[in-house]
């Protein structure tokens, strides 16, 4: 197959973003008050907090650090039973913050018979749960080894799903389905998320951060509005 057919062929998917997008919160702050509520002080907490700081003041490269220390953070842990407290987490806190825009985005793209996949910076144990509680075809996130006892060793597998790290993931799982990203969907808040926006066709921004606004007014992408007119979210 010569370069230029590959990206000429192909069907149109739609990606979303998680955080601010399809739910009106930021899961990870939202685990780190969860963390904190249930006496879990820890240091696994704190790095999460300053991981969750650094991703709205720092660099690329800080920021990728931040997710490797803050993926160290959980050696040890056991896999089933992360999974288990990240569903009751889940169904607790984060399943009622679905934005109504949201909600009618992925039942629009299901009714055109277009993928709907989850391109998230959170963890692959969120990004499962989420994938099969609002019915998406399938997701992308950061992934972690997990050892032959079933134990996290802390490490990465696979590249960071963030910024830059979202096109290379969407770019594989695009080639692998038969999609073309040209013809393709991609709905989020997040400047970080430039890149992304930049290889889909259709650049779709949800409730922007300032930043991704003036980008957006610049060049002249579609910004929706996808929370409800009395959110209880808007200033957390
Ligand atoms: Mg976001």
């Amino acid at each position: 197959m010569s370069g230029h057919e590959l990206g000429g062929a192909g069907r149109p998917a739609a990606f979303f973003d998680l955080d601010r997008t399809l739910i009106s919160v930021n899961s990870a702050k939202r685990y780190i008050q969860n963390e904190r509520k249930q006496g879990r002080v820890t240091t696994r907490q704190m790095f999460l907090s300053a991981f969750y700081l650094m991703l709205y003041h720092f660099s690329l490269a800080d920021i990728k650090e931040a997710y490797r220390r803050a993926a160290m953070s959980f050696r040890g842990k056991d896999h089933a039973e992360l999974t288990a407290s990240t569903l009751t987490w889940f169904l607790e806190e984060i399943a009622e913050t679905i934005q109504p825009g949201g909600e009618s985005a992925l039942q629009e793209h299901k009714a055109q018979g277009h993928p709907c996949v989850l391109l998230t910076g959170s963890t692959s144990y969120l990004a499962k749960i989420v994938t099969d509680h609002w019915e998406l075809d399938d997701w992308l996130a950061t992934q972690f080894v997990v050892d032959d006892d079933g134990k996290m060793t802390g490490e990465i597998d696979g590249p960071i799903c963030y910024s830059d790290g979202k096109v290379v993931l969407a770019t594989e799982w695009a080639k692998q389905n038969g999609v073309d990203l040209k013809q393709s969907y991609f709905y989020t808040d997040s400047f970080s998320d430039l890149p992304m926006l930049e290889v889909v066709g259709f650049p779709r921004i949800v409730n922007p951060d300032p930043r991704l606004r003036r980008m957006a007014n610049r060049r002249g992408w579609p910004i929706l509005d996808w929370q409800e007119v009395e959110s209880q979210e808007a200033t957390s």
